[in-house]
């Protein structure tokens, strides 16, 4: 299934999206709590405001480095175990919002990836189990501002500012995500260029080595990490984050 949250104009809702990405079946509550059930009402896709496909309840968890060619271009080694941080609620966007280019920073860049959505709250979950505990799949950009994560040392600020975390465009809770085209373009030209496949640790790890420090909760939303190719976007310019199996991502970035 297709799951997007979307407005027209009055309460966000949920609804089943089809193959074509296409109509929208409006759903009853929320999916990561609720049974799904049909309202009855549909829509076109082009006809309502898609919004951020969910709102992390309680954390981003963000893993860097794990494409080899990634770490390569940014001049270090891959970490032996994932190297993580954390993403305040508070950046995430849905598709089409404009993310805002931050007055303290001059070098911002896009960081295609897959992001992982949690369903089910967990805490030690061993890798064989960890795809269990996954409601579904949606593309992300990792916006970070890269000369304050060289300044500052640690992460929080260059990649938590607000808007500096575009979800969507909805989420997709069947997919085999172990080899998966993961596409960027700038302004419509191809600057990004993966396969998930060519992740150092794979989904299940991810998930699993997250769960051994926090405890996941339903909405949690894991970043999997960007493979090589990241640069800056500058004010006026568009990213498209594509996803094979899921479908495509867009945001303006902006001057505040
Ligand atoms: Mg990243």
């Amino acid at each position: 299934m297709r799951i997007a949250r979307f407005t027209t104009g009055d309460d966000p809702v949920y609804g089943l999206v089809d193959g074509a990405g296409e109509k929208i079946a409006e759903i009853t509550g929320d999916p990561l709590y609720t049974r799904i059930e049909l309202t009855g009402a549909t829509h076109l896709v082009e006809d309502v405001r898609l919004l951020a496909p969910v709102i992390p309840r309680s954390k981003v968890v963000g893993i860097g480095k794990n494409y080899a060619d990634h770490a390569a271009e940014m001049g270090g080694d891959v970490p032996e175990e994932p190297l993580m941080f954390l993403v305040p609620n508070t950046a995430v966007v849905g598709p089409g919002d404009p993310v805002v280019l931050p007055p303290q920073s001059s070098e911002v860049h896009y960081e295609g990836e897959l992001a992982v959505v949690i369903g089910r709250l967990c805490k030690d979950v061993e890798p064989e189990d960890a795809l269990g505990v996954v409601f579904g799949y949606t593309c992300a950009n990792d916006v970070t501002a890269r000369d304050l994560q060289r300044s500052d040392g640690q992460w929080a600020r260059a990649k938590g500012f607000d808007t500096f975390c575009p979800l969507g465009p909805w989420v997709e809770t069947d997919l085999d995500v172990s080899s998966l085209r993961v596409v960027t373009r700038r302004d419509g030209e191809v600057v990004q260029d993966g396969t998930t496949a060519d992740m150092v640790h794979g989904v299940a790890a991810l998930v699993s080595h997250a769960s051994r420090a926090f405890t996941l909760l339903p909405g949690d939303v894991i970043l999997t990490g960007t493979p090589a190719g990241v640069g800056p976007v500058v004010a006026g310019q568009r990213v498209e984050v594509e996803i094979e199996g899921i479908g495509t991502l867009s945001n303006p970035f902006v001057e505040p």
